[in-house]
């Protein structure tokens, strides 16, 4: 080009946007969901794959399609972390796999909690983890039990339907909604109407990516780090409803959701819902996996863009009702502990640590719950169970019968707050050991740090990732430890003072501070020592 030529603009590269005419796939995941539906894979599980075995199954089935059912491949044991890069995927999987079972709004009978164990024990090796999303993952499931497991599952109403995969996933719900005497309103039938009308449909069933969503009459539901969430609040003019937000989500490039400022009534939550994950599936970007959530397109647009798209004829199709914020909250409300309900019962929160309980597990609590005259519970998305409609006077007594089998309603500190993600036990993209590691660092600073039992009365959130994902949050919480090789070993890139609500910020990325799984409890019980000696009255870990 010559010094006299002006340069043509470049064109910008489509990012793969239905919308906007790009339909051809960018991508080998693109290719695999126009191939074929993801939910279609359930026809071949049934027919082929489970008859035939694990061999049988065609790879884009295997490592593409299986999720849109729950299914994904565990990690075959003994390979470190870290060599992930250098190995063909057929070498990295096991035979086995990890099976996500959702729970909407975290809500479980004692029918379908019966349900879990017994899947647990019989098929899963006692596997089972409650994880912060409010599912129950079970382990070393064969291809050639999922059928019986999905029928056992759906006879109860319980299902692993777009548990995983480029679809609305589980939608989480307050662990307290209808017995709180605090919530705004009880917005289970949304989750519900959601669920009958829209999971499982081929509507939603090619999204870019994954979406998460949550809706609750409470902010319990780390709502801030969803693609969509609906929270509890009360408008001056029209009353209960819901506040708007979109385009949250952590893992690589964390972004907090942002309100549309829109107060949505109860039951137009379905529509609306669908209206956000309508210009998810044709505005999102498909060109690059990395860049494909909703948050990408939210930062992109900014809010008001995008809630003139939603009451677009495309969409809405209607103006939404302009709203207040819900009120800041001040902590993460956990659920743990004993609390009065609306009606005059109690529920008791425990604290299952890391999420961590079993088969075997499951089948006494659901015992000891009814035992104790209650016959429901809920999980949380922080690892915990909640056991609901408890009489007074039985408080007590099911408290005692809960820690015998290791679920303690009076957990301390580190127990309550410590959260762990899946890792290198069983994850392919970990790079280090997570679960086990949380379980004896809690249990080294409950002896280590007795001595600051009374001081320590506000929560220090302790988050373990395995990898750079960030499946435990790790950028909201207290001290957040991304899994990476430090000198050599397994380690941890440390955040510090994140969190949600009144104080909803990213932890501090410390350059340098960078810890071994095995200087793990030395360094907290350091950080720990110095914030209860320098901490003013009423300061709480974040400030
Ligand atoms: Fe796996 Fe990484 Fe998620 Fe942990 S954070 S479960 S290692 S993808």
């Amino acid at each position: 080009m010559s010094p006299t030529q002006t340069p043509t603009p470049k064109r910008p590269r489509g990012q793969g946007q239905w919308a906007l005419g790009h339909l051809e796939p960018l991508n080998p995941n693109e290719r695999t969901k126009k191939d074929d539906d993801g939910l279609n894979v359930r026809k071949r599980i049934e027919t082929i794959y489970s008859k035939r075995g694990f061999a049988s199954i065609d790879p884009q089935d295997l490592r593409g399609r299986f999720r849109w059912w729950g299914l994904y491949t565990q990690r075959r044991p003994g390979i470190p972390g870290g060599k992930t890069a250098v190995l063909e995927p057929h070498e990295l999987d096991d035979e086995y796999f990890m099976l996500r079972v959702r729970i909407d709004g975290g809500a479980l009978s004692l029918e379908q909690l019966r349900t879990v164990a017994e899947i647990s024990t019989t098929y899963a090796r006692d596997t089972a983890d409650v994880t912060d999303r409010q599912n129950i993952q079970l382990h070393w499931i064969r291809v050639e039990d999922v059928p019986v497991i999905w029928e056992k599952l759906e006879a109860v109403g319980l299902s692993t339907t777009e548990a995983c995969g480029d679809v609305p996933r589980v939608i989480l719900g307050s662990p307290v909604a209808g017995i709180s005497a605090d919530e705004v309103l009880d917005p289970t039938w949304a989750i519900d109407e959601i669920q009958r009308r829209y999971i499982g449909s081929p509507e939603f069933s090619n999204l870019p990516r994954k979406f998460k969503s949550a809706i609750s009459g409470l902010p319990d539901i780390v709502h801030e780090a969803n693609d969509i969430a609906f929270v509890g609040v009360h408008h001056p003019e029209h009353g209960p409803g819901l506040d708007l937000w979109v385009g949250g989500g952590l893992s690589t490039n964390p972004k907090l959701a942002v309100r549309l400022g829109a107060w949505v009534p109860l039951e137009e939550v379905p529509d609306v819902w669908a209206g956000v994950t309508g210009i998810f599936r044709d505005y999102g970007y498909r060109r690059l996996r990395h860049r494909a959530r909703l948050k990408f397109l939210v930062d992109d647009w900014g809010p008001e863009k995008f809630r003139e798209v939603l009451e677009s004829d495309e969409y809405l199709g209607r103006r939404l009702i302009d709203g207040p914020p819900p009120p800041p909250h001040v902590e993460p409300i956990d659920h743990v502990g004993i609390h009065e309900q609306k009606d005059g019962r109690f529920y008791v929160g425990v604290a299952p640590l890391v999420g961590r309980v079993s088969g075997s597990m499951l089948a006494k609590l659901a015992d000891v719950i009814e035992a104790h005259g209650s016959g429901r519970l809920r999980t949380t998305p922080h690892q915990k169970l909640v056991i609901l409609d408890v009489d007074g006077d039985k408080v007590e007594s099911l408290v005692t019968a809960l820690d015998a089998i290791g679920l303690q309603a009076r957990p301390s500190v580190f127990r309550r707050n410590t959260m762990a993600c899946t890792g290198l036990e069983y994850c392919k993209l970990a790079i280090v050991e997570t679960k086990q590691l949380a379980v004896d660092t809690v249990a080294e600073l409950e002896r280590r740090l007795a001595d600051l039992n009374e001081q320590l009365d506000v929560p220090i959130s302790l988050h373990l990732n395995g990898c750079p994902n960030s499946c435990a949050r790790i950028q909201v919480a207290d001290i957040g430890l991304k899994g990476q090789i430090v000198k050599g070993e397994e380690g941890f890139q440390v955040h510090l003072g994140g969190g949600l609500g009144l104080d909803a910020g990213f932890g501090r990325k410390l350059r340098g501070l960078k810890v071994t799984a095995a200087e793990l409890p030395d360094y907290v019980e350091r950080v720990v020592r110095r914030f209860a000696d320098q901490r003013t009255d009423g300061e709480r870990f974040a400030q």
